[in-house]
């Protein structure tokens, strides 16, 4: 190994047992809602990352402790009711920082990564927009650019679990780069899009183009979503199959349907996207070439004839 690859192990390594503490640490908090029998395995992949991207990685890494350390400031007795003023000046100030869409959920626990836990069972889910441009053509700076987006939207998960601790609720951040619940499927059952054969959540605004964080608080009034007015994607897939088909390394498997599933699975180990930088399901996805209500208005015209 070469002494800047060891550099960077090293640097790696050290954090993430950081924050492997932190996160357990969560574990033994009273209250603390844990994973289930149903839930997923977290794999981690050791992301290829070039030298000059190393402040960003510390950048991110600070923060995702942050997120853990800055639950010492949650309010001893938090509110639990939030009004409709409130939420509208929360999804304001959020949006004013660049998210792009917001919905509420409970968290169910099969969606918490085995071993892990989370505080509060009210989640917010936020996206934040993946530049189409790098994603249908920058191929050089790509893993830089991808960090440098996590970096910035896991600041900003972290200032909105702030503004909720100042109004008198508690949270808790969870990072976009590393979370402890599955995002694409959180956000489905917030209502904010559905997930796709690719597994990356397909939503209106952005189609697959988007990354994920949360913040899980103490209010227990957020306005949650009955049904999922996106759920006519699943049929839309299962017509497609782009991403299977054009994926380099065969990561996406299909599989029998069950409970959550969309019938395929995502080997990270092979992954390209998740080791090197690879957005070819991204970008070959019909929902990043057109408009979402073109491609339902025709996928109806389709199958009502
Ligand atoms: S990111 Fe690339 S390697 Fe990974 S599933 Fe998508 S197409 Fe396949
Ligand atoms: S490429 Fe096709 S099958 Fe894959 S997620 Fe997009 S719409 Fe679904």
């Amino acid at each position: 190994m070469s002494f800047i690859s060891e550099l960077k192990s090293n640097f790696t390594n050290k954090h993430m047992n950081k924050i492997k503490q932190l996160e357990m640490s969560v574990n033994n908090e009273n209250g603390a809602i844990k994973s289930n029998h149903l839930s997923p395995e977290m794999v981690s992949v050791n992301k290829k990352t070039p030298l000059r991207a190393l402040p960003t990685m510390l950048s991110i890494g600070k923060n995702i402790e942050y997120t853990f350390k800055s639950l010492k400031n949650n309010p001893t007795l938090p509110k639990t009711t939030a009004s409709d003023d409130f939420i509208q000046k929360f999804e304001n100030h959020a949006k004013s920082m660049g998210i792009i869409s917001i919905g509420y959920t409970k968290v169910p626990p099969e969606l918490i990564f085995k071993d892990k836990a989370i505080l509060y069972g009210n989640a917010i889910v936020l996206t934040k927009e993946i530049n189409k441009n790098s994603v249908d053509n920058d191929l050089s700076r790509k893993t830089l650019t991808d960090l440098k987006l996590y970096d910035k939207f896991g600041k900003i998960t972290n200032e909105l679990a702030n503004y909720l601790r100042e109004n008198g609720f508690s949270a808790q951040a969870s990072h976009p780069a590393i979370g402890s619940v599955t995002y694409p499927s959180l956000a489905q059952y917030a209502g904010l899009g559905w997930k796709g054969k690719s597994n990356l959540l397909i939503t209106p605004e952005l189609g697959p183009r988007q990354k994920i964080s949360a913040i899980f608080t103490s209010i227990e009034n957020l306005s949650v979503k009955e049904n999922n007015e996106h759920s006519w994607i699943a049929d839309y897939c299962n017509t497609c199959g782009k991403c299977i088909k054009k994926c380099p390394k065969d990561a996406i498997v299909e599989i029998e349907p069950h409970n959550g599933s969309n019938g395929t699975m995502l080997t990270p180990e092979v992954c390209k996207g998740c080791n090197e930088s690879c957005t070819i399901c991204m970008r070959e996805c019909p929902f990043n070439k057109r408009e979402y209500e073109y491609l339902r208005n025709r996928f109806e015209k389709i199958t009502i004839k």
